[in-house]
């Protein structure tokens, strides 16, 4: 009798969990599914564009809240995460690693996960997360001390818990992990702390390695258990033992397209910022001083871990040009497949999909500085007194000469995630306009201490504005309409079928702009600074809008003068929930 009745209770169970896990089905149609959001990007091409367009040009002055729900706490701190949308459950990431599961209909909490963090980690750019990832019946995130966690998504409770990498040398993890085929892929955080970036791809079932691979020459990839290949080839673009501590975090996770089947990850800058230690400032005959690979997208097969192709934008990088950004793959007007990508050094690059070779580069920025432009190979035309200078050359030997840069370090465009409608064919790019000071000085590698040798200060270029949300026609280069911001923008853009294109500023105002002329449809203020990533889904037939606001991210932290100008916005930690009403009383 006991046994019966405990089968019964187990097949039950079963029953109700398979309503809710995601498929590979779901997270490959997640682009087209209009009743989910199961992946970072709202689709694995990261075009950030819903074919919803209930909610429209015509309809979206009427939008209003339909319910908003508080991270609580005292841990308000920047709120970037891409909420997930599932069987009507909202998994959404939060400040100092937390996660929650909401209703999605109503904004009731189901449970909260938040992660003990030991004493002593070491998040460069404030205590964000940018997102979840949704598998079989688990969620997953990454947390501040380079952990990855795995949760029973109905329950919140903890599945397994695995160590990326030290925290203790400056490791954390702040991206949206990947699910690609039953594997789940992350690269790590911590850029600042002469790290080196990697990629690693664990069975999402068990969370055992699978492969890893690093992402700067001369270290060694392993695959089950096993020691793979070399990345490059040891000293062809380092000097000495400079590639040990060089940098190139994955920070921002990676993407995976499905046509050509590989995995495409950016990474960060080389380190230390100081070119000069690197070669780069002054290469030398049989060392190019490059620093593959850093500040440059890669290419990797999913199932080994090889590198298959890399493009480097900024080649000899010395202005903390990270190469992250997000790769979003399209079709241009020609039927062409293409990857785009608006990098932090102001460019915005068109690459093929097969192989990562440069088609184009087009200024998405005013006034950049430190090149004349892109040459037909991809390759930056220096222009050689723009880098800050060596401080070998001195009389001090201390402080190498200053020179004013654009864009500044946090780049013509950081980590906020732009969209592309392949309705208009434009690209809507969060940008902004501004440059620094900087200036080399010595440094050595210290475990666990900030690894950078340069000092800066951002300043405006502009009197009326910083933030820059930006319509690019990716052929041309051409700029159709562009939005000014007072505050550097941060937050993430999407778009939609209805016609229009959402995104959140630091002032606080959630805005809907027609995506052909720009003009602004709608505005609303959600009370601290917007530096979240919109989505938007069906539920039962009504189309919602969710993003999150919190102020934060680095700008407080790294923004120099710019920091002090918004020193003025109130942080925050809320997840606002958005649709238009049926019916609006009419007397
Ligand atoms: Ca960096």
């Amino acid at each position: 009798m006991r046994r019966l009745l405990l089968s019964a209770t187990v097949s039950l169970l079963a029953v109700t969990a398979a309503n809710a896990e995601v498929t590979e089905a779901d997270i490959a149609d997640d682009a087209t599914i209009t009743t989910q959001v199961v992946t970072n990007g709202m689709g694995r091409h990261l075009q950030r564009f819903s074919p919803l367009d209930k909610i429209n040009k015509e309809n979206v002055a009427r939008m209003v809240p339909a319910w908003a729900f508080s991270l609580g706490g005292e841990k308000q701190r920047g709120q970037e995460s891409q909420p997930l949308v599932k069987d009507g459950v909202m998994y959404v990431t939060g400040s100092y690693s937390r996660i929650w599961a909401i209703d999605a209909k109503t904004g009731r909490e189901i449970w909260q996960y938040d992660a003990r963090l030991p004493e002593g980690i070491l998040p460069c750019c404030d205590v964000i997360n940018r997102g979840a990832a949704l598998y079989g019946d688990k969620v997953y995130f990454g947390t501040l001390d380079a952990r990855l966690v795995a949760l029973d998504a109905k329950t919140g409770d903890v599945v397994w818990n695995k160590k990326i990498a030290d925290y203790k040398a400056g490791y954390s993890y702040t991206a949206a992990p990947l699910i690609v085929d039953g594997l789940i892929v992350t690269g790590n955080s911590g850029g600042e702390f002469g790290i080196v970036g990697e990629v690693q791809a664990r069975d999402a079932e068990t969370g055992e390695l699978v492969w890893t691979r690093p992402v700067i020459e001369g270290h060694m990839g392993t695959l089950n258990g096993k020691e793979s290949t070399m990345t490059g080839t040891l000293n062809a673009t380092w000097p000495g033992d400079m590639w040990k501590t060089g940098g190139g975090a994955t920070w921002l996770g990676g993407s995976y397209d499905a046509d050509t089947d590989t995995l495409v990850f950016g990474a960060g800058n080389p380190a230390p910022w100081n070119s000069h230690l690197r070669n780069a400032g002054t290469p030398t005959e049989g060392n190019t001083g490059d620093n593959l690979y850093a500040a440059s997208r890669i290419g990797i097969d999913p199932k080994t871990g090889e590198i298959k192709w890399h493009f480097q934008t900024t080649p000899r990088e010395g202005w903390d040009f990270d190469g992250v950004n997000e790769v979003v793959a399209f079709t241009d007007r020609e039927g062409n497949k293409r990857f785009a990508t608006a990098d932090r050094n102001g460019f915005f690059y068109v690459l093929n999909r097969e192989d990562g070779a440069f088609v184009a580069a087009h200024p998405f920025v005013s006034e950049i500085t430190w090149a004349s432009g892109i040459d037909d190979t991809g390759r930056p035309i220096f222009n050689e007194a723009n880098r800050p200078g060596d401080p070998t050359a001195a009389a001090d030997g201390k402080k190498g000469e200053t020179i004013f840069a654009v864009p500044s370090f946090l780049g013509g465009k950081n980590w906020m995630p732009m969209a592309h409608s392949p309705k208009t064919g434009l690209f809507y790019v969060p940008s902004n306009e501004w440059g620094m000071d900087i200036w080399n000085e010595p440094i050595s590698y210290k475990k666990g201490a900030a690894y950078l040798g340069a000092g800066f200060t951002i300043k405006p270029i502009f009197e009326d504005h910083i933030g820059s949300l930006k319509a690019i026609d990716p052929t041309t280069g051409e700029i159709k309409w562009e939005y000014k911001n007072d505050a550097p923008l941060w937050g993430g853009v999407m778009t939609t079928a209805g016609g229009l294109v959402f995104t959140g500023t630091p002032e606080g105002e959630f805005k809907a702009f027609d995506d052909e002329t720009g003009e602004q449809l709608w505005s609303f203020q959600l009370g601290s600074g917007i530096v979240g990533q919109p989505i938007t889904w069906d539920q039962d037939g009504v189309q919602y809008v969710t993003v999150l606001s919190g102020w934060g991210g680095a700008v407080p932290l790294w923004g120099g003068e710019v920091a002090k100008k918004v020193s003025y916005l109130n942080q925050g930690g809320m997840v606002w929930t958005f649709r238009v009403p049926d019916q609006v009383a009419s007397n």
